[in-house]
């Protein structure tokens, strides 16, 4: 087994870019936290809708965030994400909240909410002596801009569209108008993530691009593990 790492790692990168597996599976194998902040803002999306506001009324969708206590787990087995007192893992994942949370985590208000508490979450690592892998779109830029490695993934937006039709397919069944549907709302939600003012999707220019699209998992773990052993 490796020896535990006690780096903050960086990773950002588009939907579908394999993010959250490649996260998990490097702070499992280096004994690591792991904090899933595209979580946080679905979270957030939740609660939003929740409160029945317009998503384009920054003012009313701002006082929503400020009421709100968003909590998360960074145990890679096991990611958790809480509303409150209710666990939202599961919610956060339906289409509903998928189409909304683009323009939700648009509004700076909601941003200065999370970021202080993904920043919090990891000053408790360092000061407890863990490592943690933090995956989002601008960790790397404003969150942790002095993270100790930084990881920017990308893959070819058909392989990225296949993966994300794989994961929210019943039977593991890929039907190509199922595949081709998906394609259009990751393409549509990237380009609404990277266009955005304030802190939009980006790769750090110290950041190390990764490219998943000719590797399966296990390698490209193997790769974020490599290149954090590099680190020290
Ligand atoms: O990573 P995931 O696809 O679950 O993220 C959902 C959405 O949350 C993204 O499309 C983006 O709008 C927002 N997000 C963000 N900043 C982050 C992480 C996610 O704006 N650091």
């Amino acid at each position: 087994m490796s020896e535990a790492s006690d780096l903050v790692i960086a990773v950002d990168g588009p939907a579908g870019s394999g993010k959250s597996s490649v996260c998990r599976g490097v702070a499992g194998a280096l004994r690591m936290r792991y904090l899933d902040t595209g979580a946080m803002y679905r979270a957030m999306t939740v609660a939003v809708l929740a409160a029945g506001v317009d998503l384009g009324d920054e003012a009313a969708v701002t006082a929503v965030a400020e009421q709100t206590v968003i909590t998360s787990g960074t145990d890679p087995e096991h990611p958790e994400i809480w509303l409150g007192d209710m666990e939202v893992s599961e919610v956060i994942r339906g289409s509903e909240v998928t189409a909304a949370v683009s323009p939700v985590s648009a509004v700076p208000g909601v941003r200065y909410r999370l970021v202080e508490v993904q920043r919090s979450q990891v000053q408790a690592a360092r000061e407890s002596g863990v490592g943690i892998v933090v995956e989002g779109r601008d960790i790397g830029t404003v969150v942790l801009p002095d993270a100790d490695l930084k990881v920017f993934l990308v893959a070819d937006p058909e392989i990225r569209a296949r993966r994300r039709a794989l994961e929210n397919s019943a039977d593991g069944q890929l039907e190509q108008a199922f595949v081709a549907a998906t394609h259009e709302a990751l393409i549509k939600r990237d380009a609404y993530d990277s266009g955005r003012e304030n802190s939009p999707l980006m790769r750090a220019e110290d950041a190390r691009v990764v490219d998943t699209t000719d590797f399966t998992l296990a390698e490209v773990i193997e790769q974020v593990c490599a290149l954090a052993t590099g680190v020290r």
